[in-house]
This record gives C-alpha cells, structure tokens and sequence, in this order.
C-alpha cells in the first residue's frame, strides 16, 4: 500500500556514526515504530570522493547494534523500490531533471564558486550564499562545462513541520536559483533526495533542524515535478558541551568510542533521556521506548545541549 506511513534514515557514508546521527536515527524510528509504520534506511552516497563502502557497512553494523532494525533498504537493497543507494540512482535523477528542462524551469550555469563569492554582501555572517542569477539569461559559455540550476520565484514556502512548527522562507532571497547538477556530472542532495523520497514511498522526512531551508527547496522541487510532499519533522540540533553542533571532530562522540564505553541500552537509555522521552538516563532497549514515544518534548527546544557528565 503507498500511502502507509514510512520514515527514513538516509546517512551520508563519509565517516562513522556519533551522537546526532544516533539521535536522529532513533528518533525517526521511534516515530514511525510507535505508530505501526515502516523505516527505510538509504545510502547517499552521492559524493565519490567522500563515500566509502566501509562506513556504509559500519553504519549498518552500528544501527543493528543499537537495536534498529530497518524494514527496507540498506546495502542489501531489501525491498521493491531500490536500489537503495544513491550512487545506483543516476538514471532517475537524470529522468526527473529531464523533465524540469523540457519544463523551462532549469538553466545552465557557467558561474565558478568564487565568481558567485564575489557578488555576496560582505558581511553576511550566517555562511548563507544567495546565487545572483547571473546565467539566468546567458546562453552559453565556450570554456566551461555548467552547472544545471533550477529557477525559484520571489514568493513565501510556508509548511508546518511536525516538530519545528510553522516556517515560511522566500527562495530567491535565502539562496536563489539552486543547483541540479554540479558541473563536474555530480548529482545535487536536492534533487536526489526529492526524487528518492518519492520513488520509495517516504511520508515522513525526519532529520536535524539544520535542513529547515532544504525542506522549503525540497517543497518547490516536488511542485515542480508534480509529486506530493512527504510530512517533515525537522529535530532539535545536538551541541556539545562547548555548544558548537557535533562533528566528526567530537571524536570522543563517534560510534568508535562510544561503543567502548557504553552497551547498546546505555547509549539509547542516554539518547531518550536527551530527547525528554524518559525522567533519568537509565538503560533501556531501542524497542521498549516505543510505547513511550512523542514528538512533543522534541518541540520544547531547538538545541540540545550536551553536559559533559552525561557522557
Ligand atoms: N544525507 C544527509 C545527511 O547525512 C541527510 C539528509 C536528509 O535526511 O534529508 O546529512
């Protein structure tokens, strides 16, 4: 049946797992668990130099550690709508980005990175780039190979999130026309990750609250395409004790160490008690905090900051 409800851990394979991918991992599949739904575990593996087969494997390793179980997906392509990795995928998102050219709403783009860097305000601090639709109108450039980028419209995306609530962002002013296809061949996250979602049946896209602006660009791709939305369910962001967001840098909160120090029950009992699902931070399975499950404490913050005694 395609209208059940199914959630989705989609990793990027670039280095193992810590505490923020476990903490979405869990949390998207607590919700979809504690409703009777479906979770799909995809590998976007779209960046060749960054992806590597063995931390795809180590993810696997790791969510089967931590208790949870996928009902479709992963490296084994279980399931009718795979392959499940995005590298194996090319032919759907080149289908798709045909369709929006034949549309009109796509151009090329021979503008480098640094060309676009030097139109940008010069203060603006939040590290956002608004393309300036500098190609919107050229037609071609003999030397260079484009870009693929698709127009958006000076208008507001409002859409409720499940847990971050009512937002509403203008395109042209956030970003500006976005990018399809990067000149060197490469597929864009955008593209890859609408069409994924629904090719596999996704209704609920569950992740961290960073992607707040990616959901309005996913919403204006999924117009353009005619396919409908999935819910998005945008989660607090985990900081570390010195409350900058969680990297591959917090080695000390990767996969690798804690699974030295912690059995699986610690490290979900910890994560639920992060999250407000549970009073104290006890050991618990991954399955028994399904009953206990709800977005509502998920709402009360857009930061979790971490204490060093927690870990
Ligand atoms: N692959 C993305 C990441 O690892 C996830 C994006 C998404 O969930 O839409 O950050």
């Amino acid at each position: 049946m395609r209208n059940e409800l199914k959630g989705r851990f989609a990793p990027s394979p670039s280095g193992r797992m810590h505490l923020g991918n476990i903490f979405t991992a869990l949390m998207s599949w607590l919700s979809v668990k504690s409703r009777g739904g479906k979770w799909l575990l995809r590998i976007e593996d779209l960046d060749p130099q960054r992806s590597k087969y063995e931390y795809a494997r180590l993810i696997e390793d790791d969510l089967r550690w931590l208790g949870l179980d996928w009902d479709e997906g992963g490296l084994d392509n279980i399931g009718p709508d795979g392959p499940y990795s995005q590298s194996q995928r090319g032919n759907l998102y080149a289908e798709a980005l045909d369709r929006l050219i034949a549309s009109g709403d796509t151009f090329p783009c021979y503008c480098t990175r640094a060309e676009i860097m030097a139109t940008q305000a010069p203060h603006q601090s939040d590290g956002r780039v608004v393309y300036p639709g500098t190609c919107r109108n050229l037609i071609s450039h003999p030397d260079r190979k484009p870009s693929i980028r698709l127009k958006v419209t000076d208008e507001q995306i409002a859409f409720t999130d499940l847990i971050a609530g009512h937002h509403s962002y203008n395109l042209a002013r956030e970003c500006g026309d976005f990018i399809l296809k990067r000149a060197d061949g490469a597929w864009a996250y955008q593209l890859a990750v609408v069409v994924d979602d629904a090719a596999m049946g996704v209704t609920e896209v569950m992740r961290g609250n960073d992607l707040l602006l990616s959901a309005a660009q996913q919403i204006w791709l999924y117009r353009r395409l005619g396919l409908s939305a999935p819910t998005f369910a945008h989660l607090p962001l985990i900081c570390n004790s010195a409350g900058q967001r969680l990297s591959k840098r917090d080695a000390s909160l990767s996969m690798e160490a804690l699974r030295k120090i912690h059995s699986p029950e610690s490290l979900v009992g910890l994560t639920a008690h992060l999250a407000g699902l549970t009073a104290t931070p006890d050991p618990i399975p991954a399955k028994d905090l399904i009953p206990l499950f709800s977005h509502q404490p998920l709402k009360t913050t857009h930061l979790i900051q971490l204490s060093a005694k927690l870990l």
